[in-house]
């Protein structure tokens, strides 16, 4: 079933101000002031072009069979296929879906990526099934949105809850239903069956290159500085021991057993991140321990909110004593405490460039799908930090030219080039 959210589009939407759709659509709102674009070309940018709702009935191992809800959202194709994660859990929705896919409509066009934006998932725990269970519903799920995925058209990826496994169950059904074999259909596969060498640690990677440039921007020295990761997942791992091993102090993370801390620097490495083992922050052996949430309030240089979205709120802005927050999940700052942190002189540097690097070697990964070629790890990293560095720059020089906050200059980047894409192709028929 393929339907329009109607409610998408316009500001009245039923949905509490810190829904991810509020958010990304608030943020559109302002960028839109500072861009020469035109209204009707923002207007559409409101709206997804179509989310897909499919019904994924499964076994469970016990015999009986239940039914699960999955969703595509497709926001905007201009620049290239749609491209974006498949997320299980089970707060997904459709709106959600739509305002994750508006997201990765800015962060393909912010690194100059030849992609549009797109997110999906499936409304499910994905820790109450086996992994023969995932499997099954993976399969189905993949089986149900064929025809609005594909190499050329959209390309799914890995997201919360979801990895390179379910990106190889997916690529294996597509390619089974196509009758032949497709690796380009889905980025974050394992590298045997043709996934790129380090995209499952390059979100993270590219949140510690961009926190390192913003730290020398601002005239610090990464060896004095100390860090705070809240999540030690893919991401919120990948960030501290980079951080880590470039000489920056990190102190404390989180996942939500709670926080440990050590002023004198955590051995990141010998922390278990939760693909390691899921919520063992804890068991590593620190001077102090602390509630989940007293990380926000740490005296730190730098804040990476590394789990999930809208953590950052109104209720615990004023709490923050960090001097920097860089954005490693998708949308963990609510519109009102991002208007906090501006009135507090709080840079918060946006998702859309930080955590870039999953989707940059997501593209990586489909062009050397396209080529049947493999890239080393080395070409990876090099490639990536020339990605970052020069989305970096053009963020850093719009920031610089007007008095904007860096998640507006982020967006302006993102905008301008969507804005005209959308003007040269014109408007069909
Ligand atoms: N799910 C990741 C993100 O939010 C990656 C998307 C992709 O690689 O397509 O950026």
């Amino acid at each position: 079933m393929v339907f329009e959210t109607t409610s998408a589009g316009d500001d009245g939407i039923d949905e509490p101000d810190d829904s991810a759709l509020a958010t990304a659509l608030h943020q559109l709102n302002t960028a839109a002031e500072y861009v020469d674009v035109d209204e009707g070309v923002i207007e559409r940018l409101k709206r997804p072009t179509r989310v897909t709702q499919v019904t994924v009935p499964i076994e469970r191992d016990d015999g009986t069979i239940e039914t699960y809800t999955g969703y595509r959202a497709q926001h905007d194709d201009v620049r290239g296929p749609y491209k974006g994660g498949i997320r299980y859990h089970p707060d997904v929705s459709a709106e959600e879906s739509v305002g994750l896919a508006m997201w990765m409509t800015w962060k393909c066009a912010v690194m100059d990526l030849p992609f549009g934006g797109a997110k999906g998932g499936i409304v499910v725990d994905p820790y109450d099934l086996s992994k023969r269970e995932t499997e099954r519903l993976t399969r189905r799920f993949t089986e149900e949105i064929r025809d609005v995925i594909g190499p050329t058209v959209d390309i799914p990826a890995p997201d919360m809850g979801t990895g390179p496994e379910t990106m190889g169950w997916m690529m294996d059904a597509y390619s089974m239903l196509r009758g032949e074999t497709i690796p380009g259909v889905v980025t974050g596969k394992p590298p045997v069956i043709g996934g790129s060498e380090g995209r499952e640690g390059a979100p993270g990677r590219s949140v510690a290159i961009i926190t390192r440039e913003f730290l020398e921007y601002q005239g610090r020295d990464l060896d004095d500085t100390t860090v705070a990761v809240q999540g030690y997942g893919s991401v919120g791992a990948n960030a501290a021991r980079a951080l880590d091993d470039w000489g920056a102090n990190v102190v404390a993370a989180s996942d939500m057993g709670g926080a440990v801390y050590d002023a004198d620097g955590l051995d990141t490495h010998a922390i278990p991140s939760y693909d390691e083992e899921p919520n063992a922050v804890t068991s590593y052996d620190a001077p102090r321990t602390l509630d989940s949430d007293a990380l926000f309030e740490l005296d730190v240089d730098v804040l990476i909110p590394a789990a999930i979205g809208g953590v950052l709120t109104d209720d615990n802005a004023d709490d923050v004593e960090a001097d920097i927050i860089v954005e490693g999940a998708n949308g963990p700052t609510t519109t009102g405490a991002d208007e906090i942190f501006a009135e507090r002189g709080i840079p918060v540097v946006p998702d859309i460039l930080a955590n870039a690097g999953g989707v940059t070697v997501s593209y990586f990964e489909w062009l050397q799908d396209i080529n049947r070629r493999q890239w080393t790890l080395d070409r990876v990293h090099d490639e990536l930090e020339t990605h970052m560095l020069s989305a970096w720059d053009e963020v850093r020089e719009v920031y610089e030219d007007k008095d904007l906050t860096w998640r507006e200059a982020a967006y302006v980047v993102a905008l301008q080039r969507i804005g005209e894409a959308k003007t040269m192709r014109g408007l069909w028929p």
